[in-house]
């Protein structure tokens, strides 16, 4: 793999697939920056979560501490302000009427990567990198790959510069995920994915498992266990 000289924006919550993207994004690109966004999360843990990672990131790697760069935090208080649900108001989670989880942020990706995609123009940036996948996720409509694709030609389109939006994850389950942080920087790295990311959606981080942090519970916790059994099962056969 030869080393773009280009900047990428990794679009970077705390989460296992985001940190994992960005160990992608640090492998390829040549300077990388990071973005998140507090919307009034119940609970801010993923936000306190990024700036470690990022920091135990470059200090894990000499290379991956040349490459990363500025980290921008935007608030963005309308979208919680606007939005019920469980993961910016104290509800249930639950499945709702419409089939999807009681989490679920009508448009948080949408208008993420609106932007996600000005801050890029600003900065002359034309990748962005993101964690989104279709292949045991929560249901989320705006993380499939159609949705991040019409997004990828409504940008370009409207920003009048190509955009490219990688999602190394998209088809991916969550034990491969588990296996591509190794992959791409050893035991080292999966130890502090599994650490030092952050997925429960309750923000629990004093109950230790082998697979991190969390409640245990929550649909955010139940993927992230199922994907680490399953990661540690295919490792032993
Ligand atoms: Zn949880």
């Amino acid at each position: 793999m030869t080393l773009a000289t280009d900047t990428a924006l990794v679009l970077f919550s705390g989460g296992q697939d985001s940190t994992v993207c960005l160990a992608w994004a640090l492998e390829r690109f040549a300077r990388v920056e990071t973005i998140g966004f507090d919307y009034g999360q119940r609970h801010a843990i993923e936000l306190k979560v990024r700036a470690r990672l990022r920091e135990r990131m470059a200090a894990l790697n000499r290379n991956w501490k040349a490459r990363l760069d500025d980290d921008h935090l935007l608030k963005l208080d309308t979208l919680g302000a606007i939005s019920d649900t469980a993961l910016t108001r104290k509800t249930a989670i639950e499945l709702a009427d419409s089939g999807l989880p009681s989490t679920f942020v009508p448009g948080r990706n949408l208008i993420f990567f609106c932007f996600a995609g000005a801050l890029a123009y600003r900065r002359g940036v034309r990748h962005m990198v993101a964690g989104m996948c279709e292949t045991d996720y929560s249901g989320y409509p705006d993380c499939r790959d159609d949705t991040v694709k019409a997004i990828q030609v409504a940008l370009s389109l409207g920003l009048d510069k190509r955009v490219t939006i990688h999602t190394p994850l998209m088809w991916v389950d969550k034990a491969d995920t588990f296996a591509m942080a190794e992959q791409i920087g050893g035991k080292a790295f999966l130890d502090l994915v599994i650490e030092d990311s952050h997925s429960c959606y309750l923000g629990d981080r004093t109950k230790r498992h082998d697979w991190g942090f969390g409640c245990g519970s929550c649909p955010a916790c139940e993927l992230r266990a199922q994907g680490f059994a399953k990661f540690v099962s295919r490792k032993k056969t």
